[in-house]
């Protein structure tokens, strides 16, 4: 099946050329190169890995362990300590809710910050609910945790300090090494969500102390529905589990293992691990030429969030006088996004954006770009041409309606 377009520029042998795809952070394509390692564990590789019995269990079974040492290499963890898990989402309520219910009861709090993921903010209101205390620390304007507020926030008492490693929606990177000294200091468990930062970022779960990381595979052209966590082992962080049966990943996530699926997030791990380098230094050289692009034909344009340090790939912009809505609506050439890709039609204004600082009339403003592995200097270009148009085009009109609005009350 191919995806119908509509109403996008047609290109020169007259086809409708597909919109330039610039919501990588929503999901990625997935690399042809991870797809052609799992095609053989969807048909004759199919056996349980649990199975070691026979050679069909003891072929996937190898499969996965070489896939545990895959994931493990990118975090500079050991396979021991990677458990698979359905995503990231799953990841971050393991770490937390898992945590929480395996501590005693003296130690018992959790930090996180505002601008955190749905999924850490909303596992931490589920524990709160029940009794554990929570501190929401907020942000500085330019999206980066305040260490200081952070150092007051964790006491004797903290369980659990949640920070991601590169924001999904204005990209900017947390001072991770410096959290984690922080944490290791108060004997507090230090959790990142590394959705957006596995195979993106340098990440060394020893040199930057962290006890827990999550990861997903569709954030790194891997397959959707597959991800990983790692839990340290010395000193041993305990976990208690959320799914309960057979007793897969050291028991603390039962259910046959998706082999196909880890295969994939395996191979992604390893391509992304060798290409990370070279590839984020082209992110940053085609993300660059976008805003220089928009700047040149837009005035006003605001970066929300930190310029540095900001992943690659990704932009945060406020068009004056435009609602992301109305922009993303009328731009049929390009795929972009507001940044909170959650199950609502309804776009909300940024809780992220707001966090920052900004008004909620600037948050209903702000669009997230994010140039992925497959994007083409062509396909910027393009993106340039029908973002400014577009832009320039809705400006004009809330200029029209504004006159007419101020036409028609002197006329009344
Ligand atoms: C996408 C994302 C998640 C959720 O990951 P899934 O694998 O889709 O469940 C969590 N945190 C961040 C920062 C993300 O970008």
């Amino acid at each position: 099946m191919t995806i119908e377009f509509s109403g996008q520029a047609e290109n020169r042998r007259g086809d409708i050329a597909p919109p330039v795809y610039l919501d990588n952070q929503s999901t990625t394509p997935m690399d042809p190169r991870v797809l052609d390692a799992m095609m053989p564990f969807f048909t004759e590789r199919y056996g349980n890995p649990a199975s070691s019995i026979h050679a069909y269990g003891r072929d996937a079974g190898e499969a996965v362990d070489n896939a545990r040492a895959q994931v493990a290499d990118l975090i500079g963890a050991d396979p021991r300590e990677i458990v698979f898990t359905s995503g990231a989402t799953e990841s971050n309520n393991l770490a937390i809710v898992g945590a929480a219910r395996f501590t005693p009861a003296r130690r018992n709090h959790i930090v996180t910050l505002a601008t955190e993921h749905k999924c850490v903010l909303e596992s931490t209101r589920y524990l709160e609910r029940e009794g554990f205390p929570v501190t929401i620390l907020p942000v500085r304007s330019d999206g980066l945790v305040d260490l200081d507020a952070l150092a007051e926030a964790i006491t004797d008492r903290t369980l659990l300090v949640s920070v991601m490693a590169a924001h999904n929606e204005i990209g900017v990177l947390q001072p991770l090494a410096e959290i984690g000294t922080l944490c290791r200091e108060r004997g507090a468990y230090f959790h990142v969500d590394a959705a957006q930062g596995a195979g993106k970022i340098p990440l060394d779960v020893d040199a930057m102390n962290v006890d827990l990381m999550s990861v997903s595979g569709h954030k790194m052209y891997g397959p959707k529905g597959i991800g990983a966590l790692y839990v340290r082992r010395r000193p041993r962080v305990r976990l208690a589990p959320l799914v309960h049966g057979g007793g897969q990943e050291r028991g603390m996530r039962s259910g046959t293992l998706a082999t196909p699926l880890i295969v994939g997030l395996g191979a992604a791990a390893a391509i992304a691990a060798n290409e990370m380098t070279e590839e984020s230094e082209r992110l940053g050289r085609l993300r660059d030429r976008l805003l220089d692009g928009l700047n040149r034909r837009i005035d006003g344009l605001v970066l929300a969030g930190a310029r540095e340090p900001r992943l690659a790939g990704n932009l945060n912009l406020l068009f004056p006088d435009v609602e992301a809505d109305a922009l993303l609506t009328a731009l049929s050439d390009v795929a972009a996004s507001t940044g909170s890709a959650c199950s609502t039609a309804a776009i909300e204004p940024s809780y992220v954006i707001r966090a920052l600082g900004f008004d909620e009339a600037a948050a209903r403003r702000a669009v997230r770009f994010a140039v992925g592995r497959f994007t083409t200097e062509a396909e910027i270009d393009r993106a340039i041409a029908a973002i400014a148009d577009t832009v320039l085009r809705l400006q004009a009109g809330s200029v029209e309606d504004a006159d007419q609005r101020a036409g028609s009350s002197t006329a009344a």
